[in-house]
């Protein structure tokens, strides 16, 4: 029989990859607590409708990137393409709008269908960040640097915030307008999904990534430069909080956000060391998005920030590091000292920090070393015959190759003691 391969655009994750992932996610959630910010979990399938509303109906993700299905009940429902949709219907359900402004983190997978390649998968992991209720640009700021301490935290100095204004209500017809009137003489040289898009919404074709379309992306005209007196006042204060906490960004005019949600401050964290597609982290503003999924009038900012291409980057900084050592290989040689090594690790993992490895098999030493360098052991403790005899244990320095011997002390606790304390 065949075997069974992964679905397309997925991808599995084991030792030692999933160690890196651990450490992302643990940092993650580390800097959100210390921002304030608490976790929420919420199902990874939801009624197709709320995205519909939530994502917006022109946008790529809706048309053509959605995992849509009917259930056994006949209800339509749609893997989760984002995870901000879910958390306003979350918090729509369980009335925590009245409870004033709330600020969340979600670490989870999200799907599209997309063409996988390097970067783009049809399951991938977002961290998820919102702050919903401000209204004020301290706000949009204060996302941005928790996705700045994240980035500095791993020391990716490539990666380059840009920062845009979408305008609002107020201002965004006429820029629409605008771009309507700078597109259509160019009609037929743009793409076939640009071209689509000119009329239902033509700031989505300034996202294009269709080399076609760039010369008159690059022409195009600003928001910057047509934002309303508000949004102007918004986006000056944004810049003058990014310049007193030193958050390094450049401003982009071409940076507009694949959601249709979006209004004002936009961002993206882009990095040089993903080729083409070079977005970690993307958000800004979704002032209109609680009301337009029936909810009340309420402000609201944050970011997707892909841990893949998050981890892509961070690999790429690193090089091919070898991780350090860490933790010890129990080595019994014989059944006299595997019984007598058994209760020892035992004791050893319910005390010690650092991970202990044993496998128990009637092996060479040499064997047992092969396993000890694969599972990148520090360590290794050794119990033969001879050590038997003499009442000790050799504690071998995997690096400096150095051993030591330690009593073979009454009690397996204490065995484990003197090992915890020989192995820091
Ligand atoms: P892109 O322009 O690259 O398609 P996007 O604008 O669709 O990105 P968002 O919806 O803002 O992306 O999602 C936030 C982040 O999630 C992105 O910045 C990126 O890091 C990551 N991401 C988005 N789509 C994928 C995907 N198909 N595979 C892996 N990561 C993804
Ligand atoms: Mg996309």
């Amino acid at each position: 029989m065949n075997p069974i391969s992964a679905p397309r655009g997925t991808n599995d994750v084991y030792p030692p990859e999933s160690a890196e992932w651990n450490r992302l996610e643990t940092a993650a959630r580390e800097i959100a607590h210390r921002f304030g910010y608490g976790e929420i979990r919420t199902p990874i399938f939801e009624a197709t409708e709320l995205f519909a509303r939530g994502v917006g109906e022109t946008t790529d993700i809706v048309e053509k990137e959605m995992y849509t299905f009917v259930d056994k009940g006949g209800r339509s429902m749609t893997l989760r393409p984002e995870l901000t949709a879910g958390i306003v219907r979350a918090l729509l359900e369980h009335k925590l709008f009245a409870q004033g402004p709330q600020r969340l983190y979600a670490i989870g997978p999200f799907f599209r269908y997309e063409r996988p390649q390097a970067g783009r998968y049809r399951q991938a992991h977002q961290l998820s960040v919102e702050c919903f209720g401000v209204a004020g640009a301290e706000a949009d700021v204060e996302v941005i640097q928790l996705a700045a301490t994240l980035i500095a935290h791993y020391g990716l100095t490539d990666a380059v915030l840009n920062v845009n204004s979408v305008g609002d209500a107020n201002c965004r017809p006429a820029y629409r307008e605008a771009l309507l009137a700078h597109f259509r003489p160019h009609l037929a040289e743009l793409s076939a999904d640009s071209q689509r898009r000119l009329e239902r919404n033509p700031l989505r074709i300034l996202d294009s990534k269709d080399p076609k379309d760039r010369p008159f992306v690059e022409t195009a005209p600003t928001m910057l430069d047509l934002l309303c007196g508000e949004c102007a006042a918004h986006f000056a204060m944004l810049r003058r909080y990014l310049d007193a906490l030193e958050i390094p960004y450049v401003v982009n005019p071409r940076i507009v956000r694949g959601l249709d949600y979006y209004t004002r401050t936009v961002f993206e964290y882009v990095s040089s060391a993903l080729g083409a597609q070079s977005t970690v982290c993307g958000g800004g503003r979704y002032d209109g998005l609680v009301q337009q999924l029936g909810g009340p009038p309420t402000p609201g900012v944050g970011f997707g920030l892909g841990l893949e291409r998050f981890l892509m980057v961070v690999k790429a900084h690193a090089g091919e590091q070898v991780p350090a050592r860490r933790g010890l290989q129990a080595i019994a040689l014989g059944d006299a000292a595997r019984a007598r090594l058994f209760p020892v690790v035992g004791e050893y993992r319910a005390h010690a920090a650092e991970p202990a490895f044993a496998d128990w098999q009637d092996r060479k030493l040499t064997a047992h070393f092969k396993t000890a360098d694969r599972n990148n052991a520090r360590w290794a403790v050794i119990l033969g015959d001879d050590e038997l005899t003499r009442g000790e244990i050799v504690v071998r320095d995997l690096k400096s190759r150095e051993d030591r011997r330690l009593p073979l002390a009454f009690s397996a606790a204490e065995v484990a003691k003197m090992l915890v304390e020989a192995t820091r």
